[in-house]
């Protein structure tokens, strides 16, 4: 690296360059000193602010956007999380970081500890998306322990058994699992009621046998497993198979059949794809 020294002029231009909202690693790479030199530098000369405006990362705008939305409970940190392809938590953290009271924790009662609204509504949650009372804590970006111990007896005290949600609507192919407590069944596996989403009927499945891909649908639906029809959602067009589909977008079969497999559906330019029921 060389050994120039960094004069008042390069300093004020640097500065200026933070001002503006440019990042700081695309400034730095634009001269040839070391980044502790170029902060030493701007001391030297009185130019060092702690808070240049940088550009707020995609994510943090987001989150400053839906201000007054996660304030007043009409998006929950969960399903900001999806629409950005983040996780609950990290737009917790980023609420708290700017100053945004979540409206679930808003709620929860100071000082009193949560209170039995915020537990109910924990429960809504889980019930709906299945999962842990954990899960679903954290899921609307209230998931510290003391709530979910809150939740927890909350639960205990009205009669609500969170069992049955544990694994209720995880997707695995055409099946849909529905709320219930798994039965023992052989000597490592479990059986529970599915819906199968190809024909809306309810079977009692292995969870093995969804969890290894062995069944992705009833004995009906299975025997066309090789073209389940897939429609848009939008335009309500059919595909005749995942097949059809991947090549009419021009994308990976792959990546289109787990997509639908695990979520359910598949998004894709503003046009979303579900399994033909
Ligand atoms: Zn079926």
């Amino acid at each position: 690296m060389a050994k120039t020294k960094i004069t008042l002029k390069i300093a004020q231009e640097i500065a200026n360059r933070f001002k503006a909202g440019e990042k700081r690693q695309d400034v730095y790479k634009d001269y040839p000193f070391n980044q502790s030199s170029v902060l030493y530098a701007l001391k030297r000369y009185g130019l060092w602010f702690k808070k240049y405006e940088t550009k707020p990362t995609p994510n943090i705008q987001a989150v400053l956007d839906h201000r007054e939305m996660l304030e007043n409970g009409s998006i929950s940190a969960r399903e900001l999380a999806i629409k950005i392809g983040c996780t609950p938590v990290y737009i917790s953290v980023l609420a708290k970081k700017h100053n945004i009271k979540l409206y679930y924790s808003k709620h929860r009662g100071r000082g009193k500890g949560t209170t039995d609204e915020v537990s109910q509504q924990v429960l809504d949650h889980l019930v709906e998306h299945g999962g842990t009372v954990n899960s679903a804590a954290r899921d609307l970006g209230i998931g510290s322990s003391r709530v979910q111990q809150a939740v927890r007896s909350y639960a205990r005290r009205i009669g609500f058994d969170t069992a049955p949600y544990r694994i209720a609507h995880q997707r695995f192919g055409l099946w849909k699992i529905l709320p219930g407590t798994p039965e023992p069944c052989y000597t490592a596996d479990y059986r529970v009621d599915a819906l199968c989403t190809g024909c809306n009927t309810v079977h009692s499945v292995l969870i093995g046998n969804l969890r290894s891909g062995a069944s992705s649908g009833c004995h009906h639906c299975n025997r066309y497993k090789g073209d389940i029809q897939v429609r848009c959602v939008e335009t309500s067009e059919v595909f005749r198979s995942i097949h059809s589909l991947s090549e009419e977008l021009n994308l990976k079969y792959q990546k289109v059949r787990m997509t639908l497999r695990d979520e359910g559906i598949f998004e894709y330019l503003g046009f979303s794809y579900i399994f033909e029921t």
